[in-house]
Formats: structure tokens, sequence, C-alpha cells
């Protein structure tokens, strides 16, 4: 066994049973009734015997159509956005390169370069969660980076980079750089439409965070060059068929459901946020997200977790990942009901633990 994946700890997914899950980023919605059954019905002329289309032609064509992806960039899909961070990484490592992001980021950055044999390198972010653009650029002369990945808006924090800042993290890279925007449907921001001004940047995306999780749906658009890289190294039929026809109705059949979904969660995040703001000893951080990090007194955050717990809901503890961190917990934006839950455990004044 490598040495270096000897000394990794497996992601571990925290145990929910019967739990209010607030801490993985799930669109808490289900589906009506109506939507289920012409989805099962769609299902039904699926021919599970046959090997699905290896670059999902429809489901790419229904995704340009949804997501605007600009006419001559190319899309490579993904069993979730993690699959397709593995393939760039697998496609830019060697001996001496780096992928490189900022911390505090998403934790599969860092997980996925050591797998593959990159070297990484994580900049602190400011205190206040924007760029450190001299460090940054300053790591990009050192490291050299093949590829820089960047979260837009980030997780953990919640929070959109500087745009004119990211554009010279961009033209400063001698390599490729990624924007992973998972939290699309919560933002209005993005750089999809910056594709092809800029030769090396790519833009990521997921269905996950939308609604549906539980499909592992990810794109990548880019320029043709590069895509038609990665898709030499991606395994032949990586997108079964259920999840190409699940994706491609429920973005066109189910979309309206989606939009309004996704309307209803950025509703929620704003009441929530407000309504965290007024509880003493609570410090949240605005989101373009559908979470909201929470920053408590010292001290508090693994008491506020475990009482948390204990009153029913799931949330995750970030206190102890990083040291702008310290005291921090992350809330996934929840039903109005959920939200109300974790409120009222939160307000309860009495004593911690
Ligand atoms: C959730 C998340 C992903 C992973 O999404 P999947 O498509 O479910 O693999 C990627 N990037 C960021 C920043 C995320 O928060």
């Amino acid at each position: 066994m490598r040495p270096e994946i000897r000394a990794l700890s497996a992601y571990h997914v925290q145990e929910a049973e019967g739990l209010i899950k607030l801490d993985a980023m799930e669109n808490p919605f289900g589906w009506p009734d109506e939507l289920k059954s012409a989805w099962l019905e769609r299902l039904a002329r699926v021919e599970v015997n046959r090997y699905p289309d290896p670059e999902g032609k429809e489901l790419v064509q229904v995704l340009r159509h949804a997501m605007a992806i600009p006419r001559g960039m190319e899309v490579l899909l993904g069993n979730g956005s993690d699959e397709i961070i593995q393939i760039i990484a697998m496609a830019v490592s060697g001996p001496g390169r780096t992928l490189l992001s900022v911390e505090p980021g998403f934790v599969m950055y860092r997980m996925i370069a050591t797998f593959c044999g990159l070297e990484y390198a994580g900049v602190p972010l400011r205190e206040d969660f924007s760029l450190d653009l001299p460090a940054l650029l300053a790591a990009i002369e050192a490291h050299r980076p093949a590829v820089i990945f960047l979260a837009y808006p980030n997780n953990p924090t919640g929070n959109l980079f500087d745009t004119t800042q990211l554009q010279q993290v961009i033209e400063a890279a001698p390599g490729l750089v990624v924007i992973d925007e998972a939290y699309s449907p919560f933002t209005d921001a993005t750089f999809m439409g910056s594709l092809g001004a800029f030769p090396n940047l790519l833009v990521m995306r997921t269905l996950s965070k939308l609604g549906l999780a539980g499909l592992r749906l990810g794109y990548l658009a880019g320029p043709a060059e590069w895509l038609a890289e990665f898709h030499k190294i991606r395994l032949p039929y990586n997108i079964n068929v259920l999840t190409q026809a699940t994706a491609a109705f429920a973005l066109t059949e189910g979309g309206a459901v989606l939009r309004e979904q996704t309307a209803l969660i950025r509703a929620e995040r704003a009441r929530l946020y407000e309504a965290l703001r007024a509880i003493p000893g609570l410090v949240p951080y605005p989101s373009q997200a559908n979470f909201i990090l929470v920053r408590s007194r010292p001290g508090e955050a693994e008491p506020l977790f475990e009482r948390l717990r204990e009153g029913g809901v799931l949330v995750k503890k970030l206190h102890g990942g990083h040291p702008l961190l310290e005291d921090c917990l992350r809330f996934t934006v929840g039903t109005a009901e959920e939200n109300g839950r974790l409120l009222q455990i939160l307000g309860q004044d009495s004593p911690l633990g």
C-alpha cells in the first residue's frame, strides 16, 4: 500500500438515522406524486439491458439548454462532480505537479490530489473568508500549479469571492483553473459566461445541491481541447442509464418544481440568517449557498452540536478542521419546519451540554 494512502482516513459520513438532516446540503423537498408517476413511466422505457450512451449526448443537450452553457464549449459528465475532480487530477498528475486551492475549502480537492499523486497547496483565506490575493499570487508563482480549484460560492464558508480577483488568479495561473459552481442554484453569480474568454478556465457544476444528490451527476464545461483529454480517461460508461434518463427528465418535466424548490430554499436562507443573528452568542456569516456557517462562543461548538443531535437535528461540526473555523458549525437550509426546530433548540437558554 502507498504510504500516503495508509496515512489517510476514509471520508466520514455521519449516522443520520431518525434525525433531521441539516448536515449535507441536500434539498429537503421531495417530488409531487404526479411528477413521480411521470418519472416512473419514463424509467419504464429505459433499456437496462443496454450499455448507456458513453457521452450522455441527450442529457448533454438538455444541460446545454437548461444551464446556458455557451455555444462552442464542450461538456463532460461525471458520477458526481467528485468524479470530475478525480478525472482532472489524474490527467494532470505527475512528479512535482501541484493542485492548488484555498482553505478552508472543499476537502475533496486535497484528498483527491493525494489519491492521484499530486502535491497539494492550500492557501489560507483572510479572516473574513475573502481571497488573500497577494498570498495566492505568490503561491501560484512558487508552485506553478497544474490546476487550481476554487469553489464559487465557497464551501464551507458560503461566500462568493471577488470577481476581479478571481480573474487575476485565472490570468496568473500557468495551468487550468476550475471554478466549482456546486451551489449555482442558490446564487446568480457564475463564470459560465466567461468560458472561452480565458483559455485555461473550466466551470464545474453538480445536480446534487439542486435536489438530485442521490443521482450522482456532475458536469464540466470548457474548451474542447481540454475536455477531449479528460474524455480519454473517463471510464467508458460512467453515467448509468437510470441517471441519464432521470436527470434529463428532472431538468425538463421537473424543471418548474426544482426552480420552485430552490426559490423556497433561498427565501428560507434569508429568514434563517436573520433568526440566527438574533440569537445571543451566535454569529452567522452571509451565504450565497444553501447553508449558513455560524460561529458560536469559544468552546461552545461541541456542546451545541451535541444538544442539537439530542434534539433530533444533525448539523456539521467544523470546529477543529481549520484554524479559521474555530467554534464553527454549518447548517444546511431545510424546510421552514426543520429550520424552526433548529432555531428552537438553539434559542433554548438551558445550560449547554
Ligand atoms: C458538494 C460539493 C461537491 C460535490 O458534489 P457531488 O456532485 O455530489 O460529488 C463539489 N464541490 C463542492 C464545493 C461541493 O460543496
